[in-house]
């Protein structure tokens, strides 16, 4: 099958609520990718951060398959051996007493926010009906019903009315603004301690620590979203441990499980989650055995690959590399660890025609927002596969458009 027979098959039966860049993969491993007409290419993507431990880890895909050949699903209508496990372990990672699991990211927030508001109620009186809930400008926590209610994204939330009320918007990294922004209705403060999809877009410093103050101060809950900034993405385990700030709630999902499966998590201490009890929330999927044995095994690699230092260590490499190439037409370069996005003016290409250009030269990167291109190689790629693409990058970027050597 040719790549344009295969995108316009997939055109025919499957929505539109993408865009992807032309490109159809069949395989992978690692931090590489083959597509159907067999060229290969270097994934600066991972899905998102989903795949921090690269395509088809080997370590991962043993303890999922050596689950399917034992028990996949039970629902939560019995108990399965493999989830005590898994929130015993993650709540030792996350600092937490506790998990609550689910399946995908936006269920994780979707979570997080009910929790939230049912410890508004029944642990700080706020009256029934009228919790209030903080976010930022910016943000990206997923598409459900409520959570587009408060992106300020037009193409997330327009026409997806009526919204969900209760959630009041103040500027990312504006600790006044959150400050004035607290009444006493005010149940949490959610927050991503980078924000991943409004492109890799770090705090003013001492934010999240003036932010953590803050919110014990005034008894809310600060909710930190680390679905795409946490395992090890940002240069630690979690973004927060960059600055030492230990969140009431914590959200995870994507790397969670491992790039095989969804799999997403709350964690908090019992005093906040134990105000769910049983009939009050759940998922037919959340918990199962398949997702939490390769749960297990993706917190245990959190805390014995050293892949979080590495992210770090080569994080600060490819920052310093892209940043000492002095390129034209770049606005800014930012990042944190094996995270970074190259902002471009806005004169010349933009994100998506240097994508289509990478695409080209073998190396997989998305845009986002119109003038920026987002990167997130897994943290398992080899040293020189990372010099390859940052090459490869600078290459494309120091080109004049119409100027792309062949
Ligand atoms: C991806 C993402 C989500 C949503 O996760 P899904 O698995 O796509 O539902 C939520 N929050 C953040 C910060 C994310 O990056």
């Amino acid at each position: 099958m040719t790549t344009d027979a295969a995108i316009e098959f997939e055109h025919l039966h499957c929505a539109h609520n993408y865009h992807p860049l032309p490109v159809v993969i069949s395989e992978a491993e690692g931090a590489w990718v083959t597509d159907v007409e067999g060229r290969r290419y270097l994934d600066m993507l991972s899905a998102y951060s989903a795949l921090n431990f690269g395509h088809r880890h080997p370590e991962l895909v043993a303890a999922l398959t050596d689950q399917l050949g034992r028990v996949t699903l039970t629902s939560r209508a019995f108990h399965n051996d493999q989830l005590g496990r898994f929130c015993s372990d993650l709540a030792r990672l996350a600092r937490h007493d506790a998990v609550l699991p689910m399946n995908s990211g936006a269920e994780g927030v979707e979570t997080a926010l009910k929790l939230a508001r049912k410890w508004g109620y029944e642990k700080k009186g706020v009256p029934d009906g009228e919790a209030e809930i903080i976010v930022c400008a910016g943000n990206f926590h997923g598409r459900t019903t409520t959570i587009v209610s408060f992106s300020d994204d037009p193409e997330a939330r327009d026409h997806y009315g009526p919204y969900t009320p209760g959630f009041v918007t103040v500027p990312y990294g504006d600790v006044d603004a959150l400050t004035a922004a607290i009444t006493d209705r005010t149940v949490a403060f959610l927050v991503e301690p980078i924000q991943g999809e409004a492109g890799v877009v770090l705090p003013p410093t001492g934010y999240l620590q003036a932010v953590r103050e803050l919110c014990s101060a005034r008894g809310i809950l600060m909710i930190a979203d680390e679905i795409q900034s946490g395992m090890g993405r940002a240069g630690a385990v979690f973004a927060c441990d960059l600055v030492d700030v230990q969140p009431d709630v914590r959200i995870l999902g994507k790397a969670l499980g491992g790039g095989l499966l969804p799999v997403s998590a709350v964690t908090a201490d019992w005093p906040v989650l134990g105000v769910i009890a049983p009939g009050q929330h759940g998922s037919t999927f959340g918990g199962n055995p398949l997702a939490a044995a390769v749960g297990i095994k993706v917190v245990e690699l959190m805390e014995t690959s050293g892949l979080a230092d590495r992210s770090r260590r080569l994080g600060e490499h490819a920052l310093a590399t892209l940043r000492g190439a002095n390129l034209a037409g770049i606005k800014e370069i930012r990042g944190s660890g094996l995270w970074w996005a190259i902002e471009l003016d806005g004169t010349g290409r933009t994100g998506r025609e240097v994508s289509l250009e990478l695409l080209g030269r073998g190396i997989l990167a998305k845009d986002t927002h119109t003038w920026t291109i987002r990167f997130a190689p897994p943290l398992v790629i080899d040293e020189a596969d990372l010099d390859h693409a940052l090459e490869t990058i600078i290459d494309v970027l120091a080109t004049p458009p119409g100027d792309t050597a062949p």
